[in-house]
């Protein structure tokens, strides 16, 4: 089945034809490991996962990327601001490096709470300063790029389209019009971007590498070319992010990608929409921001939050709310628990399982409708298959949704047989009119936290925790 996406470059949804049908490649920008990560991070990395197992779902074997940002990024997006790493070094009386070492130990550990399968290649930047040097020295070569008071430069007027990732006009990207940029004299032309800092505003600057443009540091979009061209090829299929890296971040990646390269670098871009709190775009330079580890601490499954993803689609916002949390931790106990009841019983149907294996790819290869995919689930809980069917799909869907619905323990058989009498005995009750004792056979199980539940499928319990 051919996957149809959404491509920002050509913003439409195109069919997904990648360079070589053997293998899929995929690079992810990676966090910048100053702080947690916040859940609106984890969003879009939900996303990107979704995306990774849905093609190896189709049939694609994919090879993927990530980088670990632990020098140059700034607080602005562009060449402004405060050095991110510096400022969580300063923080918490730390040096750099081990800042760095503590945020990815603490990301990697946030990913497996939400079942995010981690990158078969995973990159610090700071371990590949040799590439960014090799790039930018082609670069400067080449004509597109060139040293002006001591940093190195990229020309984008020597592109021909450098605006083409952004729906935006260029005079609403530079100085005075984008919140933040400030002005830079030693530029050629206010939208270029920096290559390779020398003259650090930043005089305690950790991190410096000696380079043929001067004692320095890379700028902070070079990274992400640099990986992803050493470890993925020339050719990139599909390049991920969320939606406030289209600009100007994977702007300057093909713009010094394709200036390097000499030809087209990435086909698809696939951003993903934030999540934001009531205030706005949940961030972490607002400080007070969610993570995985507070969700916890408030009684949430993480999966919770994956399951609230996969709802919705991954090209809408999401405003959190605790309400809309709450709403989700309710419908996701119920899955389980359905899921649960489930007896492993009836004949294997493997007409019915490809039927449903057909719908629930159909749903995610639309440009991933997770939430349709869900559904397709639901209807699989429903249907006239039997018990043993039902399992091996559930468990067959679950490699994508990755929200543990079969690992979940097993109920104890004693417990499970005095529940099924106790229904049994209730519907006995009810048959006969006697709705006293029907009422008491649900408080006794309550009394033990067994809530049952009518439902147009017949009874089904659950067990609150
Ligand atoms: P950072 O650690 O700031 O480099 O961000 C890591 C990833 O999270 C990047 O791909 C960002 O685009 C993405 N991101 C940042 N804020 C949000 C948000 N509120 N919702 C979804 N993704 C976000
Ligand atoms: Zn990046």
């Amino acid at each position: 089945m051919t996957m149809q996406l959404y491509n920002t470059l050509t913003r439409q949804i195109e069919k997904f034809v990648p360079f070589n049908e053997r293998q899929v490649t995929l690079y992810t920008c990676g966090p910048t490991v100053y702080h947690y990560a916040h859940i609106g991070n984890m969003r879009s990395y939900i996303s990107e996962d979704v995306l990774e197992k849905t093609l190896n779902y189709l049939g694609y074997k994919v090879k993927r990327c990530m980088n670990i940002t632990d020098v140059g990024h700034l607080t602005s997006d562009s060449d402004s601001g405060d050095d991110k790493m510096l400022k969580g070094a300063k923080r918490e009386h730390m040096s750099v490096l081990d800042i760095a070492k503590k945020y990815t130990d603490i990301f990697f550990q946030d990913c497996a709470l939400l079942n995010i399968k981690k990158p078969e290649i995973v990159v610090p930047a700071t371990t590949c300063i040799d590439k960014y040097i090799e790039m930018i020295k082609v670069l400067l070569d080449k004509g597109y790029a060139y040293q002006s008071n001591g940093n190195v430069y990229f020309d984008i007027t020597k592109l021909e389209d450098y605006y083409a990732l952004t729906n935006h006009k260029e005079d609403e990207m530079v100085v005075g019009i984008r919140e933040g940029v400030e002005r830079d004299d030693s530029k050629h032309n206010q939208g270029d971007f920096v290559l390779w800092f020398t003259k650090s505003k930043f005089e305690d600057q950790e991190l410096k590498w000696d380079s043929p443009f001067g004692v320095g540091y890379p700028g902070w979009h070079i990274e992400c070319s640099a990986i992803s061209i050493n470890y993925l090829g020339e050719f990139l299929d599909i390049h991920c992010g969320a939606v406030d890296n289209i600009f100007p971040h994977h702007t300057n990646e093909i713009a010094q990608s394709e200036a390097y390269l000499g030809h087209e670098w990435c086909h698809y871009w696939f951003h993903t929409e934030h999540l934001n709190d009531k205030t706005g775009k949940m961030s972490k330079s607002k400080g007070d921001f969610l993570t995985v580890n507070s969700l916890k601490e408030k009684g949430y499954n993480p999966l919770v939050f994956r399951y609230m993803c996969l709802s919705s689609h991954y090209r809408k916002q999401i405003v959190f709310d605790f309400d809309n949390l709450d709403n989700m931790k309710e419908a996701y106990t119920k899955l389980v628990n359905r899921v649960k009841n489930l007896k492993d019983d009836g004949p294997m149907q493997p007409e019915k399982i490809k039927e449903y294996q057909e719908k629930f790819k159909r749903a995610l290869a639309d440009d991933l409708n997770t939430s349709f995919a869900l559904t397709v689930l639901y209807e699989v809980l429903k249907a006239d298959i039997s018990g043993k069917s039902k399992l091996h799909l559930i468990a067959d869907f679950d490699q994508v949704l990755s929200l543990n619905l079969l690992t979940n323990e097993k109920i104890d058989p004693a417990l499970l047989s005095y529940i099924e009498n106790k229904i049994k005995e209730r519907a006995l009750a009810k048959q006969n009119k006697e709705f006293d004792k029907a009422d008491a056979i649900r408080a006794e199980l309550f009394a033990q936290n067994i809530i049952i539940n009518d439902t147009r499928e017949g009874t089904t319990f659950e067990i609150r925790q």
